[in-house]
């Protein structure tokens, strides 16, 4: 745990009692701060009381008196589409507001690090889509060439949980634009954008508000260490302000659209192979194609990403070729989890919408692609153009029959995961990727699309099984 510094003595109240509200709570106590939290379900109430700490409905700006600062849960809406009710009170009696981000950057360098050879840095990670892939690869490669390292935010440990650094440490976090928005104190020595696309808008009051949050971790004279991917104009932009010219090598920029051409420092995939050049000149390349735990041009970029993030650490790219090739993915996200008579069974059932589900039947060819669940705005227009490699379709969920007549491939509903699996099997050939990347959301037949690629996994176990 990481205790909270500078709020020792002080009224703290914590709104929301989820795993990163409870840490928060915790890691203010230690820190000496007395701590009054909230939450509208009794049963993580119950849970904060059990272990000692009060509970107050905040529900008048008394409540809020003497109060130094209220900490709001990533799930708990600050500002739009509008404020919660506890924090529109906080804000009327001019009590700041943070989150367990801001906790950590104020918190995380301590009086022993006076003792360490090397200062621990955090390399921070945010944009759309690839944030836990990138933040993991670049964890892996730490762990890999034995540098003390640890992950948090929105994947693994919440932040306050993280142990305090030892000498030479990287702390790695995965921050969502919820986080970035809201955090009073923002300071990584590497920060990560991996691309933008459009998401969570609600919550941001549009594009712009949710650009301007991922932003806040670029303030100016920020990170020693920008990465930042410019296949959109937004990361083009963010790029140009972070620099202080063309050869200013703070800013590694990224793509996998272009090949970059300037004199400064930067980092691209082409045709399946990724090249780093600086002030000019050819650093390294590296055939990712052969990178079995990367497949596709969306995991390229986050090898991109974190080949960045590492280099401006100081790893050579040796090591971090090496170490791509023990990269297993993430589970849910393009993981291959078998393979039978020549058919490979991939899930990617975090595809959850139209546009991951493109970004993985672009990654493979021949494709037998299990599909459908509870379907989200916006139709599945975007698939057609990403089905070229797409063989044949199994539609799975409680709508798969209407699922199935908007796809412009030839498809079979299948309804459960056992039918569909079995039946892309039985019809796979040598050479077919038997793939889920359902492009829909899993709550009307699974708690969690965890559930829903664990369903699969079994499912494919079972006929990897059979003889
Ligand atoms: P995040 O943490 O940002 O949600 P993940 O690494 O968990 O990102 O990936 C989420 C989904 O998006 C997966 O279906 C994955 O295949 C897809 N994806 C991963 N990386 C990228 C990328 N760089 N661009 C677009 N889609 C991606």
């Amino acid at each position: 745990m990481i205790p909270v510094q500078g709020l020792d003595g002080s009224r703290v109240a914590v709104l929301g009692l989820g795993r990163s509200g409870l840490s928060a709570a915790r890691a203010l106590r230690a820190g000496g701060a007395q701590v009054l939290c909230w939450d509208d379900n009794p049963a993580a109430r119950e849970t904060a009381e059990a272990e000692g700490f009060a509970c107050v409905a905040f529900k008048t700006e008394q409540h809020l008196e003497g109060i130094a600062r209220l900490i709001v849960s990533p799930g708990i809406a600050h500002l739009y589409p509008a404020p919660n009710p506890v924090v529109a009170l906080a804000l009327a009696a001019g009590v700041p507001v943070d989150n367990d981000i801001g906790l950590f950057f104020q918190s995380f360098a301590s009086d022993e690090w006076d003792n360490f050879d090397s200062a621990p840095r955090v390399v921070a990670v945010t944009g759309s889509n690839g944030k836990s892939t990138t933040s993991a690869l670049i964890h892996h490669i730490l762990e890999h060439v034995g540098r003390p390292c640890q992950l948090a935010g929105n994947i693994g440990r919440g932040v306050l949980d993280l142990d305090p650094a030892v000498d030479g440490e990287v702390v790695v976090l995965e921050l969502s634009s919820y986080q970035t928005d809201l955090a009073r104190s923002l300071t990584p020595d590497v920060a990560v954008f991996t691309n933008l696309s459009p998401d969570h808008l609600d919550r941001h009051a549009g594009m712009g508000g949710y650009f301007a949050a991922k932003r806040r971790l670029f303030a100016e004279g920020g990170p020693d260490r920008a990465v930042i991917g410019v296949d959109e104009p937004e990361g083009r932009f963010l790029a140009g302000q972070m620099s202080q010219g063309p050869v200013d090598d703070r800013v590694i920029r990224v793509s996998v659209a272009q090949k970059l051409t300037g004199p400064g420092w930067q980092v691209f995939a082409r045709k399946g192979f990724l090249s780093e050049y600086r002030k000019g000149k050819q650093i390294a390349s590296i055939d990712l194609r052969a990178v079995a735990g990367l497949p596709g041009a969306h995991n390229h970029q986050n090898a991109c990403a974190a080949y960045a993030a590492c280099r401006s650490l100081g790893l050579a790219p040796k090591v971090i070729e090496v170490a791509f090739h023990s990269f297993g993915g993430l589970p849910h996200r393009s993981q291959t989890i078998g393979e039978k008579d020549g058919v490979r069974f991939v899930n990617d059932s975090k595809a959850t919408n139209v546009d991951s589900a493109a970004k993985a039947l672009a990654a493979f060819g021949n494709i037998r692609w299990i599909c459908g669940g509870l379907e989200k705005e916006g139709g599945l227009d975007g698939l057609a153009a990403a089905s070229g490699s797409v063989r044949k379709a199994y539609v799975i969920g409680r709508e798969a029959a209407a699922f199935a007549m908007q796809l412009s491939v030839e498809a079979e509903v299948c309804g459960t995961m056992e039918i569909a699996v079995a039946q892309a099997a039985a019809e796979a050939e040598p050479g077919d990727v038997v793939l889920l990347a359902p492009a829909a959301a899993s709550f009307d037949q699974y708690d969690n699309f965890e559930r829903r690629g664990e369903d699969f996994a079994a499912q494919v176990a079972k006929v990897i099984a059979a003889p």
